[in-house]
């Protein structure tokens, strides 16, 4: 579904990624491991359109993506969840929701399916739909950050640490959602730094280091790696 070769990418001329590797299979969950500054949120940024990458492809379900505009990848079935959230704090969770809507397919009917979807997904969002967002927890604006992405309709959903600041028992709600997506046929690419918990939802991953893929194989090979457990699980 998405093969990413070759990538090298960054800001100002100065390269973050160097000569990236990915592949994220249909429906699958692939996991991208790495420590802080490693080159996760930019390896979604050029993916995304974000940034331009300085070398390398991303072919996204059978088309170069990797020169594409952001609205194109959208359109096309790839969303990316960006870390922070960025949410509209003054507009209301339905309006946020129905953002993620904009760019992709917008007849109202089917607005309409995607919004009961997110709804099911995320039970707490619907209660909370007219509420202003910046008025919710941490974990629900995490929720109502996915559920804008899932407007869009994707086949695929990058998302950039969704657990980031959340307590354990929020990060616990937040990933069954995101198993629930991806039962739902959607493919996910997760970035994460906590990685007991990403391994056991993906079914392959990568590490990132320095910008470079430094190990991949199957979630479970990498969850028993000594070097993955002592660099990410401290153990
Ligand atoms: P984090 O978990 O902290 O977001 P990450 O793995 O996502 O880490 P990136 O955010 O991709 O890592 O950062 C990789 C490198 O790129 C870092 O050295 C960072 O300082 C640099 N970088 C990130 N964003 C920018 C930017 N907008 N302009 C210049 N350099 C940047």
């Amino acid at each position: 579904m998405m093969t990413i070769s070759g990538l090298s990418a960054g800001y100002d001329s100065i390269d973050v990624l160097h000569a990236v590797d990915v592949t994220a299979r249909a429906g699958e969950l692939t996991v991208i491991l790495g420590a802080n500054g490693s080159g996760k949120s930019t390896l979604f940024r050029a993916i995304s359109g974000v940034i331009r990458p300085a070398a390398g492809s991303v072919v996204f379900d059978g088309q170069d993506v990797s020169r594409a505009s952001t609205a194109a990848i959208v359109k096309k079935g790839l969303a990316h969840c960006p870390e922070g959230r960025h949410l509209f704090p003054r507009m209301s969770v339905e309006k946020n929701l129905n953002l993620g809507a904009y760019v992709g397919r917008r007849n109202k009917a089917r607005t309409q399916e995607l919004l009961e979807r997110t709804y099911e997904l995320f039970p707490i969002l619907k209660d909370k739909g007219k509420q202003n967002a910046g008025s919710l927890s941490g974990g629900q604006q995490q929720m109502v950050a996915i559920g804008r992405a899932l407007m869009s309709d994707p086949k695929m959903l990058i998302l950039d640490e969704p657990s980031m600041g959340l307590a354990p028992l929020v990060t616990q709600q937040v990933f069954d959602a995101i198993v629930g997506i991806n039962r739902e046929g959607i493919g996910v690419v997760l970035a994460e730094q906590n990685a007991r918990s990403a391994l056991q939802i993906a079914s392959f991953g990568y590490v990132l280091a320095e910008g470079r893929v430094v190990l991949s194989g199957p979630a479970a090979e990498l969850a028993d790696d000594s070097a993955v457990q002592s660099a990410y699980l401290g153990v």
